[in-house]
């Protein structure tokens, strides 16, 4: 279904992990070993406080910078919330959106995450829009409902060309930070299903939206993974903390 020329994206969620010293180490490295391509886009999501380092040590380089959560708000008194627009102010291009980690530990709502994805857009980000089923969910077979009503929720509010230009990450629940990433066949046939749904709706947004997978990734299933024709990439928890 892909454009073979069409751009791939490796994008690392650091969640709550290093600080500036840990950092450092890692940016540097990241700089060195992982070479610039035009085929891949490199993306490493930070804590916030780490914006401005991150700005430091990426700005003129292959690799681009984002962030793991933002406010649906625009500006205004929301004590510990923050914006797009700081986003943007710190060179940031990249914030994921609707993480399992976020929406399971601190209720974050289907209607908030479509906002903030519709906010990130508006304010020149690219949103990663994580999307994925609980095991129990899995083995129930009903997955693909799952993810259609996720993406559901966005396209009632907002249309599926919003899906333009952005990405979505399949992160099946069960495979996050559990060491058991889904088969290449399990991802592949929930990206089909996702690059289906959009087209079927808009298929000028289908085509420039990258579908990337995240769950345990590593480098012994990575590439397993990311030759399947429509993962376009991956989202990567655990094994950004390692450079190689
Ligand atoms: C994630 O947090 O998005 C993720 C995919 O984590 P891990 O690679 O550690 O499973």
């Amino acid at each position: 279904m892909q454009e073979a020329t069409a751009q791939s994206f490796c994008i690392a969620n650091l969640k709550m992990h290093g600080d500036l010293r840990f950092n450092a180490q890692l940016f540097d490295a990241y700089l060195k070993q992982i070479p610039s391509s035009q085929h891949v886009a490199v993306v490493v999501c930070v804590p916030y406080p780490y914006l401005a380092q991150a700005q430091q040590y990426f700005k003129d380089t292959h690799i681009a910078w984002g962030a793991q959560i933002m406010s649906k708000e625009t500006e205004g008194a929301f004590t510990g919330e923050v914006s797009a627009h700081m986003l943007r102010d710190f060179g940031a291009e990249y914030v994921i959106i609707g993480h399992s980690e976020r929406a399971t530990a601190y209720c974050e709502s289907d209607e908030n995450i479509a906002t903030k994805f519709y906010q990130a857009k508006a304010h020149g980000l690219t949103p990663v829009l994580c999307v994925g089923e609980t095991l129990i969910e899995r083995e129930a077979g009903v997955m693909e409902r799952v993810v259609d009503e996720q993406l559901s929720e966005i396209i009632a509010a907002y249309g599926a060309g919003v899906f333009a230009d952005t990405i979505i990450a399949y992160e099946p629940i069960w495979a996050i930070g559990s060491g058991l990433a889904a088969t290449p066949e399990q991802a592949q046939a929930m990206h089909v299903f996702i690059r289906n749904k959009i087209a079927q709706l808009d298929e000028k947004a289908a085509q420039t939206l990258r579908i990337i997978y995240g769950g345990s990734v590593n480098p012994k299933n990575a590439l397993q993974l990311f030759v399947e024709q429509d993962i376009d990439g991956g989202l990567i928890g655990r094994g950004a903390l390692y450079a190689e």
